[in-house]
């Protein structure tokens, strides 16, 4: 049977960032220097597969501290975490790492910092993701209001329109979130804002490939998990930069077949938790049912390591 032609072309930068890496490095490290079990405050980063994975090797996922024993080591993840969790990890004297990605604490300093200053906050994010309850933890409450669409910021009610300060989730919509700080400034003039937005490069990055191939594809599928909010943006993005079909797949077995009926290119990108054994298991399944030429769509080559804790560097 001849195989229908498909081009299949490749988002790049996708996949993975440098605060995924390093959270994932974290874990490994922590499981080599102390052994299993070590114990992992919500998933390491959202994707089943990363998690299935060192779950194996001996990391026990959980989803709050009073879960973990004082005896073993704990990890929070890289989404970060309210400030009273390391707090409480420390009061009952157990070994700690915070996988929190650098670009996370970064928010966390900023929003310290204006507290500070005596300025309230507004956080731009997603209500219950666990990034957004790490940053509006690390204030009292109160200090932190939250709001996720241009709505919303019609409706807040502010202390004082003088005083006020935002930060935002990293890994939000580049364009949305420009549009809630334009409705922001224009409600409150005097909001202080960061000096470039906290929506992170890996983000930035991957929406940018993503606009640059939607109007080329057919269809586009984002290798996801359905919790990871960078990856749900993808999609987002996919389907308002022009592409008729854009769906979130956390493998290929989620591949609608019956949807791609009749197409003729379909876009690939993931999200920043995927790991690439992903990608290449859905253009492997590609492969299978077209003859299929791979062109890449590149906008960005990104060289960003972070470092892991000293603790992990040094001898146990
Ligand atoms: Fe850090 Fe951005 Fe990756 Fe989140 S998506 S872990 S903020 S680099």
């Amino acid at each position: 049977m001849t195989r229908p032609p498909l081009t299949l072309y490749l988002a790049a930068p996708r996949g993975f960032c440098a605060g995924v890496d390093r959270a994932i490095k974290i874990v490994e490290m922590a499981l080599g220097k102390w052994g299993a079990p070590v114990y992992v405050r919500h998933e390491i980063v959202h994707n089943k597969y990363v998690v299935d994975d060192l779950r194996a090797k001996g990391a026990v996922f959980v989803e709050e501290l009073d879960d973990c024993p004082d005896d073993r080591p704990v990890i929070f993840s890289a989404h970060g975490v309210p400030k009273a969790v390391p707090a409480e990890a420390a009061r009952r004297e157990m070994i700690y790492v915070d996988a929190t990605c650098p670009l996370v604490s970064k928010v966390h300093i900023e929003a310290a910092r204006h507290h500070e200053n005596g300025l309230q906050m507004i956080m731009i994010g997603h209500a219950g993701h666990p990034e957004t309850i790490g940053t509006m933890g690390q204030l009292p409450p109160g200090e932190v209001l939250l709001v996720e669409t241009v709505q919303d910021v019609a409706t807040v009610a502010v202390r004082d329109p003088e005083r006020l300060a935002f930060v935002t989730q990293t890994t939000l919509s580049v364009d949305d979130t420009a549009d809630i700080v334009a409705a922001l400034q224009a409600r409150f003039p005097a909001i202080v804002g960061p000096h470039k937005e906290d929506i992170c490069y890996a983000t930035t990055n991957r929406q940018e490939a993503v606009k640059a191939m939607a109007p080329l594809c057919d269809a586009m599928l984002v290798v996801g998990a359905p919790n990871s909010s960078n990856s749900r943006r993808l999609v987002e993005v996919g389907a308002k930069a022009g592409c008729a079909y854009a769906q979130l797949v956390q493998r290929a077995a989620d591949i609608d077949w019956r949807a791609l009926d009749g197409i003729a290119s379909v876009g690939i990108t993931a999200g920043a938790s995927a790991p690439e054994v992903l990608i290449d298991e859905v253009i492997a399944a590609f492969r299978t049912r077209y003859d299929v030429t791979v062109e890449m769509v590149e906008t960005a080559v990104e060289n960003v390591e972070f470092k892991v804790p000293r603790v992990l560097r040094e001898p146990a």
